[in-house]
């Protein structure tokens, strides 16, 4: 089978396409052929090195296809029946197995790579708007990067749960999609001296109850001095690069605040979360109330490309890998 593979870390063109030998499932495991692959911020952060791998590597963690066989023990499924998974090592390959317990079947309405785009990122966003803080009716949201993979989805399941969502982005046209998404206000953060200073101004002063900031180094500061007393900031990932360390006095400064800083696999840890997660989105997804929107499909040969173009900022929704 053909895979994404890297020998060492580095840049995206550490990323080599190579021919291994199929893998086989083992105990408890499903052998899968992967229709769609998807492509995430983490594969950039193994990739690198800034989360270190044993080498070589298959890169992706995430991915949609079809059984094709079960090993021993391994029960729920069926051969021929589709599904998705994520949190699964070396998903960038034509074959993935996949453990039984860590795969969800597929819904007859979505499509394979709708289902890479809900797995990952969808189950992120819908774990941080309804269990890191539950959004209610009313509330002023700030979401970075909001026409990213991630942040379109928290727009649109933020605005869903009845709050005001503003939205950060960098081009005209990534301002438009968190438009789309149901943003009910979009600042330009390229453009602006004082981010926290505009959120105040479009919320009468007050800030905002959270800020899911997925972009980290460069939005930090502005994310927690735009939060109201008693607000959340809630820092999913560092897209621009890793805060440095924090003094905990902060947030007794800014209005006895909140940080946390959680991870998808903490809240899917049991299978009746990741049933929860992933059955709430797959549901939204396959009755309209939720969109997928793939912004870049690039055949497996292009890994090294789609990495480029995911940490260049060039990108908008979810990129998949087609094997
Ligand atoms: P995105 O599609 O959101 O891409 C990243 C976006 O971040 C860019 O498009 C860009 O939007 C913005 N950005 C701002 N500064 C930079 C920079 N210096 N370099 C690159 N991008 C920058 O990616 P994902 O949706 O895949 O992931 C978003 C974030 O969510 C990542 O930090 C990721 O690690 C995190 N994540 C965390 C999870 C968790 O479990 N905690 C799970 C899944 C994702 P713009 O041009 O508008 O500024």
């Amino acid at each position: 089978m053909r895979a994404a593979q890297i020998e060492q870390p580095g840049g995206p063109e550490a990323i080599k396409i190579v021919e291994l030998d199929d893998p086989r499932p083992g105990e408890g495991a499903l052998l899968v052929q992967v229709a769609a692959a998807g492509v995430n911020f983490i594969d950039t952060y193994q990739r690198s090195g800034h989360y270190p791998q044993p080498m070589p590597y298959v890169l992706g963690l995430e991915g949609a296809g079809t059984v094709r066989e079960l090993g021993p023990g391994a029960s729920g499924f069926s051969v021929g029946d589709r599904v998705a998974w994520s949190g699964v090592p070396g998903s960038y390959a034509q074959l993935v197995t996949v453990p039984a317990d860590r795969a969800v079947r597929v819904p007859a309405e979505v499509t394979e790579e709708q289902a890479v785009g809900a797995l990952l990122q969808g189950m992120t966003a819908h774990a941080l708007v309804t269990s890191t803080y539950p959004v209610a009716h009313g509330e002023d949201v700030l979401v970075h990067a909001a026409a990213g993979g991630v942040g379109l989805l928290l727009t649109q399941l933020a605005t869903a749960r009845g709050g005001r969502v503003i939205g950060t982005v960098s081009t005209e046209e990534k301002a438009a999609l968190a438009r789309d998404a149901g943003a009910a206000e979009v600042i330009r953060y390229d453009q602006i001296d004082d981010l926290a200073a505009e959120v105040r101004r479009l919320t009468g002063g007050q800030g905002v109850a959270v800020v899911y900031d997925g972009v980290g180094k460069t939005t930090f500061d502005a994310s927690l001095a735009s939060l109201r007393i008693r607000g959340m900031l809630v820092l999913f990932g560092g897209a621009s690069g890793p805060v440095p360390p924090v003094d905990p006095q902060r947030l007794n400064a800014g209005g006895s605040l909140y940080l946390t800083r959680p991870t998808l696999f903490h809240y899917i840890a049991t299978r009746k979360e990741l049933e929860y997660h992933s059955g709430e989105v797959f549901a939204a997804v396959a009755d309209g109330t939720l969109d997928i929107r793939i912004g870049h499909r690039y055949p497996l040969a292009d890994a090294a490309k789609a990495h480029e173009d995911l940490e260049s900022r060039r990108t908008t929704g979810k990129l998949v890998l087609i094997p």
